[in-house]
Parts: C-alpha cells; structure tokens; sequence
C-alpha cells in the first residue's frame, strides 16, 4: 500500500472518531507528503464548511493594556523587559475602538492585555457593562490572563461573555522551561477549568514551535484539546522577540501551524479556529493558507495606531500602520481569495449561538 493511502486513511479515521491512537498522531505530526498533507487540507475544509458554510467570522482586537506582573520568557511585554514602552488606553478610548469597530461589521470584542493590576475587578465590571450598555449586540471576549475565580464570576456576570486563555503547552515541564517558577501550569488549568464552570465560551491555545517543543508535547496539547473540548482554540507560530530571554530561538513555522490547524478542525469539528495575526506574520500567505485548511476566525487590530507597536509580543508583526478600516478592506480582499466570505454577527461557538437566541 502506498505512503498516500496511508495518510489518507489516518486522516479518515480522525475525520470519523474525532480520535487516534498517540502512535497514529505521531504519524500524522511528523507528515511531509505533500499529497497527504494536501489531504489533510481539503477534509479540514470540509468539516469547516459543513458546520460554518463559506463565513469567516471577525473579532476586533483592542489591546488595551502592555503592562504585565508576568515575566513570560518568549513574550515581549514581559515585566522584566525594560525596553517596552508601557500604556494603557482609556475608557473613553476603548469606546471609540469599539465605535470604530462597530461602524466596520464587528459585532466581537476581544480585550486583550497584560497582567495590570491596575485593572482591578471593578474597573473592568465598569468597562464591560459600559461596552455592553453602548453596543447590547456585540458580545466581549476577554483575553487578560489568569485571575481568581470569584473575579471570572464578577466579568461574567457584568456581561463579558468568552474567554481566551492560552494554556501554551500541555506538558508541565515544557510549561516550567517557559514560565519563571512564580508561575504555574497548575495554576493556568485550574483558571481554565474555572472559566468553563462559570459558563464562558473559553478559548485556549498554544504556540508552535516554541523552544522544546516537539511531537510529544504537541501530542498532550492534542490529548488535552480533546479533553478539554474548548470552543476556541487559538495557535500560531513561536516568534522570538529580540529583548526575551528566548531572543536567539528559532521560530515556529507556517507550515506546522497550517498542519496543526486542520488536525484540531478535524479534532473539534465545530471549533471557532482564528488564523492568527502571528501566523500572517511569519508568512505573509499565512493567515490564507490558515482559512484553507479549517480556520474559519480572523482577529484583526482594533488598537489605536498609536499604541500598535508597544503591544510588541513578538517581532516584525504585522498591520502596526493601518486604521482598522484598511485592515478589515485588506482582509476582506484576503478571504475572497480564499473562496470565503467576511461575515457580520456575533459568530459563537454553535452550540452557545442557540442560548443567545
Ligand atoms: N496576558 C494574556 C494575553 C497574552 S498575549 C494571557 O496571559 O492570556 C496572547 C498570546 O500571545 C499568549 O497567550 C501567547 O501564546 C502569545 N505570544 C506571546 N509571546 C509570543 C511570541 N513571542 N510568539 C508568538 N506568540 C506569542
């Protein structure tokens, strides 16, 4: 039987059972048949469309703050970098993001920032029912690390609605060799756990490529993924930052995190799956080749062009000049490409679309 067939049979079996055995993903990871992988490709982008049709939902990212108590060693607006340029935006100024967006077709919000203590529970309670008061249809997606359960429940129930929280690797001792010892995997699981008990649609993730990884801790985020069955996943590339610990370390490729995307499409067939602005960055076709192999989210930059370039996580990323509309008419201009479709509403997770109705 031929290495084709082969392939063509894994991703069959994945495709039906949601389900392979460690040895099978291992297979299926370390693919590089070009016939295989494009395979896998066109099965992503059945599932996809059987469940999403040709929409690509859009989420408005506002990053809001670049302070950070953390001190990720791959992120840029760790603590201990002194070379970030620190800001936090307003609430006036968030608003006028919001306006913006909403003037655009974004019907999502993602507030995204460092850990800032500064954002205590009240002020964010304040902020979210103030987006939520000004524009009751859209839904708020946080993404601002890790916090105690009693204050997920306060963000819940003054109207924000998902979360993403990242838990960058399954593997615990990988996730020691990218954290300082002050932080901890246990820690990060036990918020999203919390996060799905309060009743978020809960998003987590991991980059590809960072410093350690290989195919057995790719596996256990798979494992954990399937487990976990989260309504978001968000991935994309390991880049490294020139002023992290981790400055010298080869970056993540497309390639593997076009891979990964069609793997958890056919893992989680009804998965929301952004191709990320770190994937567009690491190859300029990335977020394209994203979309044709089982991404159906993009997240484009809703922040003042101001403060673009302070939110420096990795380096050379991109859309750091363009008003938010030149991004949205860009990116309108890359899905068609793709054979897809822009679409305006709230895009939850399908089984939470029914509840919201
Ligand atoms: N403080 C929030 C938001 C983090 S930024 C939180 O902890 O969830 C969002 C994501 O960017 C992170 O979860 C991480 O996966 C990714 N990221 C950070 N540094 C990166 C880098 N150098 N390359 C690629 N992705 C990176």
């Amino acid at each position: 039987m031929s290495m084709q067939n082969d392939y063509q049979k894994l991703i069959n079996k994945l495709e039906q059972e949601q389900d392979l055995s460690d040895a099978e993903f291992a297979t299926l990871l370390a693919c590089h048949d070009e016939d295989g992988l494009e395979y896998l490709r066109q099965r992503a982008r059945a599932v996809r469309e059987k469940h999403f049709g040709q929409d690509v939902y859009i989420r408005g990212l506002i990053e809001f703050t670049n302070y950070c108590r953390n001190n990720c060693y791959y992120c840029g607006i760790r603590r201990e970098n002194d070379h970030a340029q620190r800001y936090r935006l307003t609430t006036e100024e968030i608003l006028n993001c919001c306006e913006t967006g909403w003037q655009l077709g974004f019907r999502t919000f993602v507030l995204q920032g460092g850990e800032d203590a500064y954002f205590t529970d009240e002020r964010l309670v304040d902020l979210i029912r103030a987006i939520k008061k000004r524009f009751p249809e859209c839904a708020v997606t946080l993404s601002i690390g890790e916090r105690e359960k009693d204050s997920y429940e306060q963000l819940f129930a003054a109207g924000a609605e998902r979360f993403l929280l990242r838990h960058e690797t399954a593997d615990k001792a990988h996730y020691e060799s990218l954290h300082p010892a002050e932080m901890s995997y246990t820690h990060r699981m036990k918020c999203l756990q919390a996060l799905r008990e309060i009743g978020y649609q809960v998003g987590c993730g991991m980059m590809v490529g960072s410093p350690g990884q290989a195919s057995a801790q790719l596996l256990q985020d798979l494992r954990f993924l399937q487990k976990f069955q989260p309504e978001m996943v968000g991935i994309g590339p390991f880049i490294p930052q020139h002023d992290t610990p981790l400055a010298d370390q080869p970056a993540g490729t497309a390639a593997m995190t076009v891979k990964l995307l069609a793997i958890i499409r056919l893992l989680l067939p009804q998965v929301l799956l952004p191709a990320t602005t770190a994937l567009g960055t690491i190859d300029p076709q990335g977020r394209e080749k994203g979309l044709r192999a089982g991404a159906n989210v993009l997240m484009p930059n809703l922040s003042p062009t101001t403060v673009r370039r302070k939110y420096a996580l990795y380096d050379n990323k991109i859309c750091m000049g363009e008003e938010a509309a030149e991004c949205v008419n860009c990116l309108a201009r890359r899905v068609a490409s793709t054979g897809y479709q822009i679409v305006t509403n709230r895009g939850d997770h399908p089984t939470f679309a029914k509840r919201s109705q």
